[in-house]
């Protein structure tokens, strides 16, 4: 192998030691940030993402509070919750578990989250913002994987980056903001054309896709940065990514491991938001 990791696990931990720092110091002052999560239904991934985040917030200090609905839950009742957590003032931060059931319309259950308390970044006020280069509250992925590349100082100016997923959770907000940090974007999605051609100029080229081992050592440029953000089970209950780690290491110059990549760093950007919110509350 030849390409250096990028090492998620070990960013977000000194993110996450900073944060903790900050709310000792909220703390001093009566403020201790609050995040409300609800998820809705039985996914199982879905679930293990929850309590993720949650262990993430004990460990700095942010209080979580899980909002555990059945299945059954009418959009309607999801839609009073948020209602309600919008004006409760001990929660700065509201996230909503995706997916939700289909009956659900997710659009309609985003655009209430108050865009104050929006710490996903998925309410198109905050998603415009991106648009307009202005600071607001940045989706988590991208954001996390930006701090991650500007962790190693590579240069995003002039390079060529290719996004595989046009999502708007993670590819539209990504290439975005990689527009905004003055990189040549090209976004794929699934009727893209000869993929390979498009990720073989990639100087960064950054996969969300959920497609295991859609990204082989013959689609990547020698010396590129890869960033795999796929976590998918295959059919035999593994863990998989999009890019194939064991021949795409040995072309990369970076790359993400899968866990310990992106995954962490979501988390860690969701926490900063929730701290950012908590002192633009109380105007710290
Ligand atoms: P999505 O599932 O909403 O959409 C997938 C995208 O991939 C679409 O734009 C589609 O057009 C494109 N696509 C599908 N097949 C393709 C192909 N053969 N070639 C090119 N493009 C193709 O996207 P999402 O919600 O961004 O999720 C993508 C993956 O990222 C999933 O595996 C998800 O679990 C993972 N994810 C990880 C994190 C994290 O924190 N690590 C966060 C969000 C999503």
């Amino acid at each position: 192998m030849s390409a250096k990791i990028l090492d998620g696990k070990k960013l977000s931990s000194q993110i996450k030691l900073k944060i903790f720092e900050e709310i000792k110091e909220l703390k001093l002052k009566n403020i201790t940030p609050g995040l409300a999560v609800i998820i809705v239904g039985e996914d199982k991934a879905s679930k293990i993402y929850v309590r993720n985040k949650e262990k993430a917030c004990q460990e700095v200090g942010i209080v979580s509070q899980k909002f555990e609905l059945p299945e059954t839950t009418s959009e309607n009742e999801i839609l009073e919750l948020i209602k309600k957590l919008n004006t409760k003032e001990d929660i700065h931060g509201i996230l909503v578990q995706l997916p939700l059931p289909k009956h659900i319309d997710e659009n309609k259950i985003i655009n209430l989250i108050s865009k104050n308390k929006d710490v996903d970044g998925f309410h198109p006020y905050n998603l415009g913002n991106i648009m307009i280069g202005r600071e607001s509250f940045v989706s988590c992925t991208p954001q996390g994987i930006l701090e991650l590349i500007k962790s190693e100082n590579i240069a995003i100016a002039g390079k060529e980056c290719v996004i595989v997923g046009s999502s708007n959770i993670v590819g539209k907000p990504m290439a975005m903001m990689m527009i905004n940090n003055n990189a040549t974007v090209t976004v794929c999605n699934i009727f893209t054309k000869d993929l390979e051609s498009h990720c073989r100029r990639a100087d960064i080229l950054i996969v969300a896709v959920g497609k295991e081992k859609l990204i082989t050592a013959s689609m990547v440029k020698k010396g590129a940065v890869v960033i795999d953000v796929g976590i998918n089970k295959n059919k035999d209950g593994h863990i998989c990514r999009d890019v194939d780690f064991e021949s795409v290491s040995k072309i990369a110059g970076y790359i993400t491991p899968v866990p310990g990549g992106v995954g962490p760093m979501t988390i860690a950007i969701l926490l900063q938001n929730t701290v950012l919110s908590a002192k633009e509350f109380y105007k710290f």
